[in-house]
């Protein structure tokens, strides 16, 4: 059966990284989703890179405002509004049509700190797609290794989102990585299985199990 891959960067845009994420994807025509943090989307610079990776058929998500509050571990009654709509709110015009927000997992962990009731409750009625992943090859602590833990994800189910981040020096393997999976026969997707997809369009279509503080 053939593999599915869908590639997703986090925690960008860089300048002087972003660039040749860009490249490496619109070579192979690839489509990706990018999913930006609120506090960097203020840095220079950074919105110049999102409309070039709008203009090149990408997408971009909401990856929350500060990356900092973990909206399952907050007492916070504010944090959904701060975290998800102030960034939505920034992202703008850059943002895609369909709403994707992407939690901050602290280290890409799935479990109960990711969401709160009342965090649910805001995705829902704001009409999100909440995008989760299912591998998490650990670029940003080993520039060199991940490609490998990446594809032993790829082998071992049908359907892989990968989360990358386009802000460190990893996107360097980013290119043989491709031509990789590529000749493995692995199908490139832009968008997002069930599985890792429990909220669509405001409308709960999948399990949010253990990923729901008490
Ligand atoms: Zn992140």
């Amino acid at each position: 059966m053939t593999r599915r891959l869908t590639l997703t960067f986090d925690n960008g845009p860089m300048p002087g990284v972003t660039e040749t994420v860009l490249d490496v994807l619109a070579e192979r025509g690839i489509a990706t989703t990018f999913f930006v943090v609120g506090t960097d989307l203020r840095l220079p610079g950074r919105r110049g890179l999102l409309e070039r990776a709008k203009a090149e058929g990408h997408r971009i998500g909401n990856h929350t405002m500060t990356h900092s509050v973990l909206l399952g571990a907050t007492d916070d009654p504010e944090a959904p509004e701060h975290e998800i709509e102030q960034q939505q709110l920034q992202l703008g015009e850059l943002a895609s049509e369909e709403r994707f927000f992407r939690p901050w997992g602290n280290g890409g962990l799935l479990g109960p700190h990711l969401l709160s009731p009342a965090a649910v409750d805001h995705l829902e009625r704001g009409g999100y797609t909440l995008v989760l992943w299912n591998s998490i090859p650990r670029d940003w602590e080993d520039a060199t290794g991940w490609p490998a833990r990446a594809r032993a994800d790829i082998e071992r189910q049908d359907w892989t989102v990968v989360v990358l981040h386009d802000n460190s020096p990893a996107v360097q393997q980013l290119a043989p990585f491709l031509d990789a999976v590529l000749a493995d026969g692995v199908e490139l997707r832009a968008d997002f299985p069930d599985e890792c997809v429990p909220i669509r369009r405001g409308v709960r279509v999948g399990s949010l199990d253990g990923l729901v503080a008490a």
